[in-house]
């Protein structure tokens, strides 16, 4: 007999995962072996518009805890499947073939995936084998959470309240660490068929998913638990640092901790999140969104900053503002779990999916590659192109361009974020777009439309993140940067804007007024 821990794409740890945790509690019990398994499945890649840097990350990743798996000689097993379709009978026979009648493994609440893993259990079932999934990607669960008529929620304020008097009523419950696995000597040795599976090799790459700027994303975003807990470190305990707007290495000449100073970026976020011109915010999303640490971990992070027995309940409060960040990402499973066309490519507000966009491939093409002409836009998306991340502000102003300037429907955009994020998460991903769409779960009208070029002056007051993305406006002065006038562009071979952001507002009122009119 064996346990199988099934790791998936979204748990990539060691520490505190609570399936990997539960599986070997119970290889210990019954003295039994613990293989921990990972099956590399490129159709839900494709499904999921995941890019290479987001599967080249998670390939990176899987090096580093085989490795810390074989301290403990838990075996990581890592194999291929195709077609999706069939990948609950795959695993069973993967069980069946290392003698296991048991697995555990962390939710994912995408629907593709909640389909697959009944079917496991069904499969599962049959064969009087058990198989165990836990809840573990979020600090409240979906499916907790009902307004005072029991329907789920659709606007965050009122569910933050009662996320956050969830989360203060029971500490250990919801940031509580799981326990690490134990390691798994003797049972593993004895048994030739599982000790060959030390010898398993993780592929250099994915067809289809060769990623060309791999050498770049390692050294923005370096693999592995202990680099998701430096990144977590820094943000906890040392500044802010206009040096490390671009490409840089964030733990090289990592700052020491400077405790007891008010200047940390956790304990300025309150301030400066909105700021772009240095890494005012965390930058743990890749690890995030990877699961290579997990959002318990971040959250008693900065409870231990501050010495607090409870998550503050303001905005008012740096580190209270910050766990509230996080808790959107909770907010936006939710609502992925509780209404799951948002996951399906069709609008939260279902009036909006008449609203007519513009077909220009001109333009989409501009905004991809940022040359729209406007500079904070440009920036925002040659920042994606170049470090497969961008800071919230941006994306939100780089986004409501695309939909509410350029009139381009929002699906087309978030498959292009989702294409070059090494963050790529579908539910704040699509959450994000809504949002920026008018057409999610945000109160605010249709009417909000940002104006890109005010954003640019608050976000970027001297015009230093334009700098770091926009290599022709490096000369311009920062009074002058965030709308160059054509003669100035023309001379630096830099566009005049696509659109005139007036009028294109006024069309956007109009057609999200009626939608289905042009
Ligand atoms: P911090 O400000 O330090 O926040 C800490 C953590 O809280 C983040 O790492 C993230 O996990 C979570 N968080 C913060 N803000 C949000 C938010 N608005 N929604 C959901 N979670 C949040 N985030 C992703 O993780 N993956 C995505 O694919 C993604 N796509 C987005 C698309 C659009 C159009 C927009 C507007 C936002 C998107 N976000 C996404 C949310 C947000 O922009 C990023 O989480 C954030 O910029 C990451 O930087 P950070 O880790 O420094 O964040």
């Amino acid at each position: 007999n064996a346990v199988v821990y099934w790791m998936r794409m979204e748990d990539m740890r060691i520490h505190d995962n609570r399936a990997l945790s539960k599986a070997s509690e119970l290889a210990k019990k019954e003295n039994i072996p613990l293989v921990a398994l990972f099956v590399i499945s490129p159709h839900d890649y494709i499904a999921h518009d995941r890019g290479p840097r987001r599967i080249d990350f998670m390939l990176r990743n899987l090096r580093c805890i085989q490795t810390d798996l074989a301290n403990l000689h838990i075996p990581l097993h890592v194999t291929t499947h195709t077609p999706r379709h069939t990948l609950p009978e795959y695993i069973l026979s993967l069980m069946k073939d290392v003698g296991a009648t048991q697995i555990f493994a962390n939710i994912e609440y995408e629907v593709d995936e909640l389909r697959r893993d009944i079917k496991l259990c069904e499969l599962a079932k049959n064969e009087k084998f058990s198989a165990i999934f836990v809840h573990d990607k979020l600090i409240i669960q979906p499916d907790t959470l009902f307004t005072k008529a029991n329907k789920p929620y659709t606007v965050y304020s009122p569910w933050q309240r009662n996320w956050l008097a969830m989360l203060n009523s029971d500490l250990a419950k919801y940031i509580g660490e799981a326990p690490g696995p134990s390691a798994n000597d003797k049972s593993i040795h004895s048994n030739s068929k599982l000790s060959s599976l030390f010898d398993c090799k993780i592929p250099e790459k994915i067809d289809g998913f060769e990623c060309q700027d791999g050498e770049v994303m390692a050294k923005i975003w370096p693999a592995g638990e202990d680099a998701a807990r430096e990144m977590l470190r820094l943000f906890l305990f040392t500044k802010a640092q206009s040096s490390h707007i671009g490409v840089s290495d964030p733990l090289a000449n990592a700052p020491e901790e400077q405790k007891g100073s008010k200047a940390s970026r956790v304990l300025q976020y309150k301030d400066n999140r909105d700021k772009v011109d240095s890494n005012t915010t965390s930058r743990l999303s890749p690890y995030l969104a990877s699961g290579v640490i997990s959002a318990r971990e971040c959250v008693r992070g900065t409870l231990k900053v501050l010495g607090a027995d409870k998550v503050q309940g303001t905005r008012d409060t740096a580190v209270g503002h910050w766990v509230q960040e996080v808790a959107w990402r909770d907010f936006y499973t939710h609502v992925m779990a509780s209404f799951p066309r948002v996951s399906m490519g069709r609008t939260f507000l279902e009036k909006f999916d008449a609203v007519i966009w513009e077909t220009n491939e001109e333009h989409f093409e501009a905004w991809k590659q940022g040359r729209t002409g406007v500079p904070i836009v440009d920036a925002a998306m040659r920042q994606l192109n170049t470090m497969g991340w961008m800071h919230n502000r941006p994306r939100m102003v780089a986004a409501m361009f695309l939909v509410k300037d350029l009139m381009i429907d929002w699906r087309l955009g978030e498959r292009y974020f989702m294409e070059q994020l090494i963050d790529g998460d579908l539910a704040s991903n699509n959450g994000g777009w809504q949002w920026s769409s008018s057409t999610g779960t945000d109160p605010q009208p249709y009417f909000r439309i940002m104006n890109p070029f005010n954003q640019s002056e608050k976000a970027d007051p001297d015009g230093d993140y334009i700098r770091s993305f926009v290599p022709e406006l490096r000369s311009v002065k920062s009074k002058d940067i965030h709308r160059p006038s054509t003669a100035l562009a023309m001379k630096l071979n830099y566009p005049a804007p696509i659109i005139d952001h007036h009028k294109a507002r006024d069309r956007a009122m109009r057609r999200f007024k009626n939608p289905g009119e042009n």
